[in-house]
C-alpha cells in the first residue's frame, strides 16, 4: 500500500457566525466536522462535494491558510501544529494550492518575471544569478515561451493564466498541491489541456493532488480516489472505481446519476433530491443528510450512521449497511 505523505485526523473548523451582546460567539457553523483523510504520494485524491459543503475550507487547512479548531495533520508522519515557525514555513513551501480563479490569482501589476523572481527568492529556491534561467525553465514546463516573461497577466487567456498559476506554485517544488476546482473558470475546450498538464506534471516530479472538485466527470478522469463530502462531513470515500463503480451512500448516488452520459442510448435514472439543505448553523441529530435522503429510516434522524467498510479502501457512514 502506498505511504500517505498527509494524513488527517478528526479535523475540525468551526466558524462563528453569532456573538451574545459581549462579543462572544454563541453559534458556530462547522464548515469541516470530524474529517479523516490520506494522501498517498504520487496519487490524486479527489474532494467532492455541493458548493459550501466545506471543500475549499478544507483545503485551505491543509495548505496552512487556515488554522483547525480541532484535530491533527501530520505530514510526514510529524503533527504540523506542532511546528515551530522554521518548520511551518518548510511545510508551506512542500504544500502549495492552486486557486480556482487564475484572473484573481495573479498581481495584474506585477509582470511575470517580477512574479517569479519574488517566489523563488521568498522561498530561497535559487540563487540570484540562476533566477533567469529558472524562471525561463517554469514557463516551458507550463507550455508558455519564455519571451513573455516581462508580460503582465492580463496579456494572456485564463487557460494560459492558469499555467501560469501551477508554474508558480511549482516554482518551490513541492510535494503535495491542492487543487481548488483548478478548471471550473475555464472554457471547457481548454479545461482538458489544463487537466493533461497537471498530470503530466504529477508523473515528472512525483506530486501528490488533493483535486477538489463538484464535477464528477473530471473527478472520474483525475483521481485515484474520492471522498464524497456533505455538510461539513466525509459520507463516502474509496477507490475511484468503487466510488464509481458501485456506490454506497444515498448521496453519492444523487451525485452519480446527475453526470451526463454522452451515449443517448444508455439511460442512467436520475435521483433528483428533494427535501431542504439542514441550516448549517443548527445541524440536524442523527445522518446529516437525512432531511433529503430517498432511503432515510426511522433511525436516520436519530443517530449518527456508524461508518461501515466494505474493502480496506471503501468505507461509507450509512445506517442502510448496520439496519438488520
Ligand atoms: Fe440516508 Fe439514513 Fe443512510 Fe443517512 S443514514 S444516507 S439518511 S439511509
Amino acid at each position: 500500500m502506498n505511504e500517505a505523505i498527509i494524513k488527517i485526523r478528526n479535523l475540525q473548523r468551526r466558524f462563528p457566525v453569532k456573538e451574545t451582546f459581549l462579543g462572544k460567539p454563541r453559534e458556530f457553523v462547522y464548515a469541516v466536522n470530524s474529517v479523516n483523510m490520506d494522501l498517498p504520494r504520487g496519487k490524486t485524491v479527489g474532494l467532492v462535494g455541493e458548493s459550501g459543503c466545506g471543500k475549499t475550507t478544507l483545503g485551505r487547512i491543509i495548505t496552512a491558510l487556515d488554522i483547525p479548531d480541532g484535530g491533527e495533520i501530520f505530514y510526514r508522519d510529524q503533527p504540523i501544529g506542532q511546528y515551530s515557525s522554521r518548520e511551518m514555513k518548510a511545510y508551506r513551501k512542500k504544500v502549495q494550492i492552486i486557486f480556482q480563479n487564475p484572473y484573481a490569482a495573479l498581481n495584474p501589476r506585477q509582470r511575470l518575471y517580477q512574479m517569479f523572481r519574488e517566489v523563488l527568492s521568498v522561498h530561497g529556491v535559487t540563487a540570484k544569478n540562476e533566477i533567469e534561467m529558472q524562471v525561463s525553465r517554469l514557463m516551458e514546463m507550463v507550455g508558455i515561451s519564455p519571451e513573455y516573461r516581462f508580460h503582465y497577466p492580463f496579456e494572456f487567456s485564463g487557460g494560459q493564466r492558469q499555467r501560469l498559476c501551477i508554474a508558480r506554485a511549482l516554482a518551490v517544488q513541492p510535494e503535495v498541491v491542492v487543487c481548488d476546482e483548478p478548471v471550473s473558470a475555464l472554457d471547457v475546450s481548454v479545461q482538458s489541456q489544463i487537466l493533461k498538464l497537471l498530470k503530466n506534471l504529477q508523473r515528472q516530479f512525483n506530486l501528490t493532488y488533493l483535486f477538489i472538485s463538484h464535477d464528477l466527470s473530471v473527478v472520474y478522469h483525475m483521481c485515484d480516489e474520492v471522498y464524497i463530502m456533505y455538510l461539513g462531513q466525509i459520507m463516502e470515500q474509496g477507490k475511484v472505481e468503487e466510488i464509481f463503480n458501485s456506490p454506497r451512500h444515498p448521496y453519492t448516488e444523487a451525485l452519480l446519476s446527475a453526470i451526463p452520459v454522452p451515449d443517448p442510448e444508455t439511460r442512467r435514472k436520475r435521483i433528483i433530491l428533494s427535501g431542504d439543505v439542514p441550516d448549517p448553523v443548527h445541524l440536524p441529530a442523527g445522518c446529516p443528510f437525512h432531511t433529503r435522503c430517498p432511503r432515510v429510516m426511522d433511525i436516520c434522524s436519530r443517530e449518527a450512521p456508524p461508518v461501515v467498510a466494505f474493502s480496506e479502501t471503501h468505507r461509507t457512514a450509512c445506517w442502510l449497511y448496520r439496519s438488520s
